[in-house]
């Protein structure tokens, strides 16, 4: 077995903790809201954790956004526009939280923003890294689902590279998306609020304990990346002519083997999967993403080997091998 050289990374004290990017994902919009009035739960020795709630308009109205997606918002080419153009509500807000908890790449911003989502797709408990070469979110989405045995938590892996980045979450130096399904959006349910909350809690004593010192050692993770997503069929209209087939409906995650059944016509025709390898579903009948041209996602399971992390000790620098 190859042995991997330790990572160092910066001790980590600032976070910020948000609910809201869509305006009816109600779990984390309970919990910002109740940590905006009463923080203690958040708070640990090492660290201040911020509450945000990110697009208040469209918590208001509870509706997923007002002119267009804020998660989708926070590519280079959106914060770069010129304020003055008459920009739509969720952009100019993209570029407001950027200044707020970043500026992306800069030094003075947020070292991880935990961003809370609801899907009322059934992928159980989610935690969504933008790429899986970050160490430090890796280790940290590896703690969590250690730490909440018998909660099964998925990590999925965008792979993202820097010039692609667009979500909330790629501001701070370390990112991570909380996704808890299955939920309808505009309404909140005790058990899904509770698994969030512990989801959080369970990331921010991880933070705590790095900037403690305690060494995570090298350890597998299995994660699902992001490969593509999966549109439906369309008619010569462009009009949606197939369903998600009712054999696949809520079997996120599960392998979907070439010559699965996925879609099923509306003359009752069942269309199977002709991908050439197994694939891992998710987000399966989301809501949101059928204006996205999305059925599902399609990932692929990999077993990857994290390197030991430890943080950088007082008086040194990052040099070779290390990261922030
Ligand atoms: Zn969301």
């Amino acid at each position: 077995m190859t042995s991997y050289r330790a990572l160092t990374f910066a001790p980590l004290s600032r976070v910020a903790l948000v609910g809201g990017t869509h305006g009816n994902e109600m779990s984390g919009i309970f919990l910002t809201r109740h940590w905006l009035k009463s923080p203690f739960e958040l708070q640990r020795s090492t660290l201040t954790v911020t509450p945000v709630l990110a697009n208040q308009p469209a918590v208001e109205r509870c509706v997923r956004y007002i002119d267009r997606d804020l998660n989708r918002c926070f590519t280079s080419e959106i914060l770069q526009l010129d304020s003055k153009d008459g920009l739509p509500l969720e952009v100019c807000r993209a570029k407001e939280l950027d200044r707020l908890l970043g500026p992306r790449g800069s030094e003075e911003g947020m070292h991880l923003i935990i961003d809370l989502h609801n899907t009322n797709a059934n992928t159980g408990n989610t935690l969504i890294i933008n790429n899986s070469t970050n160490h430090f979110c890796t280790h940290m989405a590896s703690y969590i689902q250690r730490t909440l045995e018998g909660y099964e938590c998925q990590v999925l892996a965008l792979e993202l590279k820097d010039s692609n980045l667009y979500d909330l979450s790629s501001v701070a130096r370390h990112d991570l998306g909380v996704e808890v399904g299955p939920q309808a959006h505009g309404v909140v349910r005790a058990e899904n609020m509770e698994r969030m909350r512990k989801i959080v809690q369970t990331a921010l004593d991880f933070v705590e304990m790095f900037n403690q010192g305690v060494e995570f050692p090298e350890c597998d993770l299995d994660i699902y990346r992001h490969v593509r997503n999966m549109d439906y069929p369309r008619d010569a209209d462009g009009e949606i002519c197939a369903v998600i087939h009712p054999e696949r409906q809520d079997r996120d995650w599960l392998p979907l083997h070439p010559g699965d059944p996925i879609f099923l016509t509306l003359e009752g025709q069942t269309i199977r999967f002709d991908g050439d390898r197994t694939v891992h579903p998710t987000f399966i009948n989301e809501s949101a993403y059928y204006e996205k041209k999305t059925a599902f996602s399609v990932t692929e399971r990999v077993r990857v080997r994290l390197p030991p992390i430890h943080r950088l000790r007082e008086g040194a620098t990052l040099g070779e091998g290390a990261s922030q």
